[in-house]
């Protein structure tokens, strides 16, 4: 499937809406990372394997926006605010 790419020459931006950081309202961000390890069991060769996800991050903060974040990388993410929840409620 190739993916149709938007002309932004044309565009009229003031029908745009900017993205700010959830976290602290910066609204300039950079290309980030996200590893996921894949096992070389998974792919059968010698060693294990590391899959880049492309993201952005805030500048400032460098919060993730959850729009920004791969669906995987939530799911864990929200597992491990649970987790802190948990502890807290232990103590
Ligand atoms: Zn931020």
């Amino acid at each position: 499937m190739k993916k149709e790419q938007l002309n932004t020459a044309d565009l009229d931006l003031s029908s745009t809406t900017g993205v700010l950081c959830e976290e602290c309202g910066n609204h300039t961000f950079k290309p980030i990372f996200f590893l996921r390890k894949i096992s070389r069991f998974l792919t059968g060769e010698d060693a294990d394997k590391i899959l880049p996800i492309d993201s952005l991050a805030c500048v400032e903060c460098n919060h993730v926006n959850p729009e920004f974040a791969p669906p995987i990388v939530k799911q864990e993410s929200n597992k491990q605010k649970n987790n802190k929840q948990n502890k807290k409620e232990d103590e």
